[in-house]
């Protein structure tokens, strides 16, 4: 019997005040606690009459150590870094700057270069680095800046009072499988503040229950989403260059999904390759880390990698959604940064500089409502102002219809992207409908049963152990760890959708897009269908496909006991 993780009922929780709680110690939530740090210290030295207090500030981090959940490519467009810590290249961890780059049209067994790079895919003077490392570098700013930073503290729920968004509860720790205290039991907090900022990146648990709650996405497209699986090479030198980037479309996958891979050279002779898989293809059968495996086995990637070592792996999802997916960013005693709310620019694949951008505007709006002490949805939304007159608008603005323009598939999104360049980001008309990703997903009953004449990459992957890999060898490359004895974070609401309906409609496609092996549908006599669906909950990479690509909307990730989870050390 699968029992699922809530917080427990009935619990006296301590409580904790403070005046700002960041969600998320990733690039857009340690950009918002230094900006607003050094815009308190400016203002204390200005002021000496008008002290504000930064010890209220808090970062909530569901991770052990800073930076431990942070995964990218990564290229760093570094114009917000810039505005942030002027001269920060002196100091931050940097592999390499861009100084040579290509993009391919991949075939089975052959590649076509293209003869110019396109614009949005021009790197020069980005700089290639490990999100991991260069978090953990901003980490260490926040923290001699003066602002705590929690780790192994995740935000459970948010505390509302009305619509007025009070605070956050912290994760219950020391939780047995059957969602009981164990001896070890620490009830989470009850952190009350003036202004929560939701950082939490893709999908975040809290941003979801809050765009719900209140319907901020009434009259927004639905988020679209892709999922970047990852793995770190070490390869012999020579192969790539540090600074060297290499972009391919095409196969393996098919002109029916959207996506496509990237190989950066790094420092040391480490490579980053990954495949972005857009999570609104058809067939269920499709399966994210095997499309990995497949695009490593391409002559012209094989011949990087080979004698090689790899070294690192992990997943991640990234909101494809552009201009028109983005929520309300602030109301009563919240704002919504970063990944959360959709601040990616899709035809360039970068969201960093954008998530620290919008950290920075977070800041500013924040020091202005601790100066005049209103935490209302009337300050807070000069956030929203201040995003709309920044660069973050001129730049998703001219891809607002991007992604949507490629729900049809790679030649009708080729035409509409080549459009959309002219026309500054219009196409044929200004505003492009979405649709949600899973509803792209076809009964097995509408496909052929081998994939048909452009068969994508079904199931999954045996490997050989040199240059691909099973789901369970990746996984262990990823360094996750979480408590064993705790109930799965993978909430589902009806089992009975999985094992009666799911495994015949879509053949159970959770074993597919889960990138870490955690859903099995294992032999069970007195199930239906024969099968009934189990969870390895340990396994989970916190990637958040499941919660976005499931058919039936029915799985809701929800942060497990804070400090588990990967550990993408230099990813
Ligand atoms: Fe990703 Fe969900 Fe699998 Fe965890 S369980 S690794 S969030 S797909």
């Amino acid at each position: 019997m699968l029992v699922f993780r809530k917080p427990l009922s009935g619990i006296a929780r301590p409580q904790m005040e403070a005046d700002v709680v960041i969600i998320g110690g990733g690039p857009a939530g340690m950009a918002c606690a230094l900006r607003l740090s050094q815009l308190i210290d400016a203002h204390n030295a200005d002021n000496p009459g008008s002290q504000l207090n930064k010890e209220n500030i808090y970062v909530l981090e569901k991770s052990r150590e800073i930076g431990q959940h942070c995964l990218s490519g990564a290229l760093l467009d570094p114009r917000s870094m810039r505005e942030l810590v002027p001269g920060f290249e002196k100091e931050a961890p940097i592999d390499a700057q861009v100084s040579k780059e290509s993009v391919y049209f991949l075939t089975k067994n052959s590649k076509l270069k293209f003869p110019i790079t396109p614009p949005s895919l021009r790197d020069h003077g980005n700089y290639v680095i490990s999100l991991n490392r260069f978090v953990k570098w901003m980490g260490s700013k926040v923290e001699e800046a003066g602002i705590t930073v929690f780790t192994g503290f995740a935000g459970s729920e948010l505390l509302f009072d009305g619509d007025r968004v009070v605070g956050v509860q912290t994760d219950d720790k020391g939780v047995d499988k059957q969602n009981q205290p164990k001896p070890n039991f620490e009830p989470g907090y009850e952190l009350k503040a003036k202004v929560v900022v939701l950082a939490e990146g893709p999908r975040g648990s809290l941003t979801k229950q809050l765009v719900a709650g209140i319907n901020l996405d009434s009259d927004r497209n639905p988020q679209t989403y892709g999922v970047g699986i990852k793995e770190l090479w070490e390869v012999p030198g020579g192969r790539i260059e540090p600074g060297e980037v290499i972009y391919t479309m095409g196969w393996p996958l098919t002109s029916k999904e959207y996506g496509g891979a990237w190989i950066y050279g790094g420092k040391d002779n480490v490579a980053s390759l990954g495949f972005v898989t857009g999570l609104d293809y058809p067939d269920p059968r499709l399966d994210p880390q095997r499309v990995l495996q497949e695009f490593k086995l391409h002559p012209f990637v094989a011949g990087l990698l080979q004698g090689g070592k790899m070294i690192r792996y992990g997943a991640k999802s990234l909101p494809y959604g552009g201009w028109w997916a983005i929520p309300p960013v602030a109301g009563d005693g919240w704002m919504i940064l970063g990944d959360s709310a959709g601040f990616l620019n899709s035809a360039r694949l970068k969201g960093i500089h954008l998530a620290i951008k919008s950290g920075m505007l977070a800041a500013e709006t924040t020091f202005e409502a601790l100066q005049k002490s209103d935490f209302s949805a009337a300050t807070l939304s000069q956030f929203q102002t201040r995003v709309e007159n920044s660069w973050i608008k001129d730049e998703l603005w001219k891809v607002r219809n991007f992604h949507q323009g490629f729900e049809h598939g790679l030649w009708a999104g080729m035409f509409h992207a080549g459009l959309q360049q002219i026309t500054g980001g219009r196409g044929l008309r200004n505003r492009y409908p979405s649709e949600p990703g899973h509803k792209h997903l076809k009964k097995l009953s509408e496909l052929p049963p081998d994939g048909g004449d452009e068969a994508p990459l079904l199931g999954p992957y045996k490997g050989d152990g040199k240059l691909t890999f099973d789901k369970l060898t990746d996984l262990y490359h990823s360094g996750t760890r979480h408590e064993e004895d705790q109930p799965s974070h993978l909430v589902i609401h009806d089992t009975n959708i999985c094992e009666q309906r799911c495994i015949k409609e879509f053949g159970s496609p959770c074993q597919n897009f889960c990138p870490a092996n955690v859903y099995e549908m294992v032999d069970d006599s007195s199930a239906p269908n024969g099968k009934r669906i189990s969870l390895n909950p340990s396994n989970c990479v916190h990637c958040k496909t499941c919660d976005i690509a499931d058919p039936y909307q029915i799985i809701t990730w929800v942060p497990p006991e804070g400090g588990g989870g990967p550990n993408y050390d230099g990813m």
